[in-house]
């Protein structure tokens, strides 16, 4: 495995017309080689959430971490959630999934839904869709006006910037499957009445806007692709290649944090003593 993060990261002038949904971009082996690297790569993983945890816990370090997964239906964001996301200790994790918003959240600013689902200090938060909902399906089917989601480009590289500087360390995942492989998925779905739940008729409807949606894909990328909050651009038609991977980057964000076991603050010793004594 070679640095997965550093391939996959947003490079100006990328078309997403032209990604190649199939690769494995710094993984040279097979499905059945993926899986003893999940499996050493979820512990590394879980050992790297517990220190965030105890560093806020112990040491009152601020810091946490952002995962915001964004892709169409079928694209695997819910196996990233079980599969990635389900290898660490749920106490310190702070899951949400945006939906459509509700008659409260409309009646707010776009980021108000937002900022209340930030992960706390020490916590890994996880977004199962995102804002940049509000400049993909809002500007696909046009749910307000161009000067309204035009503006919200630089609105959310602000915010992303505040997040930033308030010690948040934003892993953004655009997660890209082939219209086959999507097809295939969905027909999966229909074939199986344990998936009619996930099985909505209104994803043929926005499958078949993906011209729409690639250009509102690209003008996210293009505009929102920052030093503070770079894009990943991530293939998943073979999902155990893009869970591999965003294990990889969650990894990546939380060893930049280099974090370290936070030392007692009362004497172990004296401690010791005291319980033996009880
Ligand atoms: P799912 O993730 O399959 O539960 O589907 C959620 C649906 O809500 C998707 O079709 C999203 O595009 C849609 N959605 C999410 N956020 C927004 C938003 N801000 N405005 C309109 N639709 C949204
Ligand atoms: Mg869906």
């Amino acid at each position: 495995m070679s640095d997965i993060p550093a391939l996959l990261r947003f490079r100006p002038g990328v078309s997403v017309a032209d990604l190649d949904t199939d690769a494995t971009p710094g993984f040279s082996g097979s499905k059945a080689d993926a899986a003893p690297a999940q499996a050493s790569l979820n512990e590394r993983l879980a050992e790297l959430q517990e220190l965030l945890y105890a560093n806020w816990k112990a040491a009152d370090d601020r810091r946490s971490v952002l995962l915001v997964l964004q892709g169409m239906d079928a694209a695997g964001k819910g196996g990233i959630v079980k599969h990635v996301v389900g290898a660490v200790n749920p106490m310190g994790v702070r899951y949400t999934a945006f939906g459509k918003p509700t008659d409260e959240e409309l009646a707010h600013h776009f980021l108000w839904r937002i900022r209340r689902a930030l992960p706390p200090p020490g916590h890994i938060g996880v977004f199962d869709r995102s804002h940049y909902e509000d400049v993909l399906i809002v500007r696909v089917h046009n749910l307000v006006p161009p000067q309204v989601w035009g503006a919200r480009y630089d609105e959310i590289n602000a915010f992303e910037r505040e997040l930033v500087d308030a010690g948040t360390s934003l892993i953004k995942v655009a997660m890209f499957i082939s219209l086959d492989e999507q097809k295939k998925q969905l027909l999966e779905r229909l074939d199986d009445p344990t998936k009619h739940w996930k099985y909505n008729p209104g994803d043929i409807d926005e499958r078949l806007m993906w011209p729409a949606y690639q250009q509102a894909y690209q003008a996210m990328l293009d505009r929102t692709s920052t030093d503070h909050a770079p894009w990943h651009v991530l293939p998943c038609d073979r999902r155990w290649y893009s869970r591999l991977a965003v294990t990889e980057l969650l990894i990546e964000a939380l060893e930049k944090l280099d974090l370290s076991w936070p030392p007692a603050d009362f004497d172990i010793e004296a401690e010791k003593r005291r319980l033996f004594d009880s």
